[in-house]
């Protein structure tokens, strides 16, 4: 039998909960994953464009899997965490071989594609093929740990444990979708993380945290990320209308995505220092050349790291020798080419 929370739950989604999506409601799996998959670390607002975007430029799971990466990557361009687009290629290219282009049918199937965790999975399983499996993620563990009061921090092992195990139990085994869609917006519009709307909240009566006056207290976090910071200096180098440009194959950030010639380091850098640096004298090999121009300080913080730095256009006056890796792109290609956010960010003001 369900608990009051889901019925109450339910009953606001059916009744009163008006949050649109374009992929609310979906049963195509391949519909379902897609977004999941944009909206992992994306605001919706954001999400539901590129969504838009993918569902029209590739109707169907074989159309992604044909498209050769860098037009997906061009597509994704701007959504960051590219470690996505990566995995989401790769499965598509494993289900239209593997499995036909059909999405596989159950849970254990599911989870053991690239790229897909619980979480998608429960919400693929639920959502496509109505299998009971809940779905557990940030905005659940935040929402469930007020409602019932769970004080383990949500990023630990037994704070996660207890509130799956809760999860699990709170799920409507009939009508997993339709629960999991209830528990997901109640989390995005009324359990919002800051700013709850507990005046009108329909859990309110239930809810451990309202009661013992926790609500700003919960969910709570034990970890504080800290970030790795770098120091990312790009050149634009000219020449003939051309640039140098190479695709970062590294593992590292932005692996696959384009960039410019760069001097990273672990500290801000004068230009004079940068110009003086190992690397530029050896890029410029005592060529005479034109600093055109240089940006100001650009920053982009990423989950574990914060990149910040800036740009130099630099216009060649003689030849140099193509450094490793590298080719010459011209001016109008740059745009069909996939960069980092970090770098269109500069391309977009000053491009
Ligand atoms: Fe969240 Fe407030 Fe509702 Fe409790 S009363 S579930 S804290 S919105």
């Amino acid at each position: 039998m369900n608990s009051s929370f889901t019925l109450v739950l339910m009953d606001w989604h059916k009744v009163k909960n008006t949050r649109l999506m374009p992929w609310k409601g979906e049963k195509d799996p391949y519909k379902i994953w897609l977004s999941e998959i944009i909206l992992q670390q994306t605001r919706v607002e954001q999400g539901w464009d590129y969504y838009n975007r993918f569902i029209d430029t590739f109707p169907s799971i074989k159309d992604l899997a044909n498209a050769p990466d860098q037009v997906v990557f061009k597509l994704w361009e701007g959504l960051g965490y590219y470690a996505r687009c990566r995995n989401l290629l790769h499965t598509a290219r494993t289900i239209s071989n593997e499995y036909k282009g059909s999405f596989p049918e159950t849970y254990e199937e599911i989870i053991k594609l690239k790229g897909i965790g619980p979480y998608t999975a429960a919400a693929i399983s639920s959502f496509a093929f109505g299998l009971p499996y809940a779905v557990v993620d940030g905005n659940v563990l935040r929402v469930l740990s007020r409602v019932f009061g769970i004080q383990d921090p949500i990023d630990g092992k037994k704070g996660k444990d207890t509130l799956t195990g809760i999860a699990e139990k709170l799920l409507d085994k009939k009508s997993p979708g339709f629960y999991n869609q209830a528990i997901m917006d109640f989390g995005a519009v009324i359990c919002k993380p800051a700013l709850p709307l507990c005046d009108t909240c329909p859990v309110q009566k239930i809810c451990v945290a309202f009661k013992k006056g926790l609500v700003d207290k919960l969910p709570v976090k034990s970890q504080k990320i800290v970030r790795r910071k770098r120091w990312f200096y790009y050149f634009l180098v000219e020449k003939n209308g051309r640039f140098l440009v190479r695709q970062r194959t590294q593992k590292d950030i932005w692996q696959h995505l384009n960039e410019f010639f760069l001097v990273e380091t672990t500290q801000r850098q004068s230009a004079k220092k940068l110009m003086q640096s190992q690397a530029i004298q050896a890029l410029l090999q005592e060529q005479r050349m034109l600093i055109q121009f240089v940006s100001n300080e650009y920053k982009q913080v990423l989950t574990h790291q914060e990149i910040r730095g800036r740009f130099f256009h630099i216009i060649l006056e003689e030849k140099i020798k193509l450094p490793l890796n590298f080719e010459w792109v011209k001016a109008a290609e740059l745009k069909k080419m996939a960069f980092p956010k970090f770098i269109l960010s500069y391309l977009g003001e000053n491009g």
